[in-house]
């Protein structure tokens, strides 16, 4: 299940001589993301270099990948029973579904048993739980980021599920407390 196209999400599909390290793998992909980083013509209006690279690296990975690997899903749908997928765009935007990408979260169970995945929601808790309103330049839509940062935060202290994000340092598992403008992030071991 991949939450976006960024590189460091997606470069481990392939070995360096651009195999399928699992070739009897599903990868199970967000529908807008795929559809915005696939568009050839958002491609050739990319202008700066982070773009191109990012638009090039997704051809990479998924330019030539069998039908029969590759699932496309709309976030917010139950991808199997107890494993839903949670849209939170703006670490990669999804304003029009089907033509931005989408950065998507993951979430198994419910209530305080229940796990979810934060992929790029936060990179290091400490500063940007913290200080929700922090973007990194990674954030294509910083605004939208922003805000469903400060709701996902909110809804895992009323939930107290167990969360965990793709960059958090060891150990990556806890849960999201209220502190002043922002949240703390409790590992729990
Ligand atoms: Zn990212």
């Amino acid at each position: 299940m991949i939450s976006h196209f960024h590189g460091d999400h997606i470069h481990g599909l392939r070995n360096k001589a651009g195999d399928f390290v699992f070739p009897k793998a599903r990868v199970l992909v967000p529908a807008p993301e795929y559809a915005f980083w696939m568009d050839d013509g958002k491609a050739r209006a990319a202008t700066d270099e982070c773009s191109k690279g990012l638009f090039a690296n997704a051809r990479r990975v998924f330019g030539g990948m069998p039908e029969a690997m590759l699932q496309r899903f709309e976030p917010g749908t139950e991808l199997l029973p107890g494993l839903r997928s949670v849209p939170a765009y703006g670490h990669t935007p999804g304003h029009t579904p089907g033509q931005t990408p989408g950065h998507t979260l993951f979430e198994a169970g419910r209530g305080p048993q229940s796990f979810l995945y934060l992929a790029d929601l936060t990179n290091v808790p400490e500063l940007f739980a913290r200080n929700p309103d922090w973007a990194v330049s990674f954030d294509m839509d910083a605004a939208a980021a922003r805000r469903v940062r400060r709701e996902v935060f909110a809804k895992l202290v009323a939930s107290r599920a167990v969360a965990g994000g793709f960059h958090f340092p060891f150990p990556a598992f806890g849960r999201i407390e209220a502190a002043g403008n922002g949240y703390a992030f409790k590992p729990l071991a």
